[in-house]
């Protein structure tokens, strides 16, 4: 038996900003990647600097990433960016259908349906 009286989403706003922190530097490193390299490109020894940007930049990404992978939905528990091998940074959890600022929005009438999620 389960609980159904439903949360009010300002009680997951810790996990939430977490959420958007991981997401806004992700969103940073991929826009960083053309500007960088344009200034590297102005460079004299530009090949050098190229292979350097490039190098962080490949690294930097697969940080983010990782953050972003592993970074848990407030209300199910499951990762919310992830369903299975797949990395999909939507603004909903891929499990329960929470959104991304669901603490700063009014509460939704009807219970949004998660492409994803398990058929019962
Ligand atoms: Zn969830």
């Amino acid at each position: 038996m389960s609980d159904k009286t439903p949360i009010d989403p300002i009680e997951y706003r810790p996990d939430l900003k977490k959420i958007r922190k991981r997401r806004l530097a992700l969103w940073f490193v991929i826009a960083a990647y053309l500007p960088a390299m344009m200034i590297a490109l102005d460079q004299p020894d530009y090949q050098t600097w190229v292979t350097v940007v490039f190098i962080s930049w490949i690294v930097l990404l697969i940080i983010v990433v990782v953050f972003a992978c592993l970074v848990r939905c407030p209300r199910c528990g499951e990762c919310f960016h992830t369903h299975g091998p797949t990395f999909l940074p939507f603004r909903r959890c891929l499990h329960c259908a929470l959104h991304v600022n669901a603490d700063k929005r009014a509460p939704e009438a009807e219970h949004p349906k998660t492409k994803f999620a398990k058929k019962n």
